[in-house]
């Protein structure tokens, strides 16, 4: 049986990083806007690539202001 340590999932993530290997920045895909994103670091150009990453929980309870009770008897 082999051991997760990690409870996290990692999903594969496309994402751009920048061409400059000594640098380390890199973006979502779906954070950047346009199809050429420029480094926010070194203003470099940025490649295609892909990261493994843990899932984000994207379920945001939205707080609705209406006050619904529930009853449960
Ligand atoms: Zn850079």
């Amino acid at each position: 049986m082999g051991n997760v340590d990690a409870n996290a999932k990692l999903a594969p993530v496309k994402v751009w990083r920048c061409k400059n290997t000594e640098c380390k920045a890199w973006i979502r895909d779906e954070l950047t806007t346009g199809t050429d994103p420029t480094c926010p670091l070194c203003k470099g150009p940025m490649i295609r690539s892909i990261k493994h990453l843990p899932e984000l929980i994207n379920k945001i309870k939205r707080q609705k202001k209406e006050k619904v009770s529930e009853e449960t008897v």
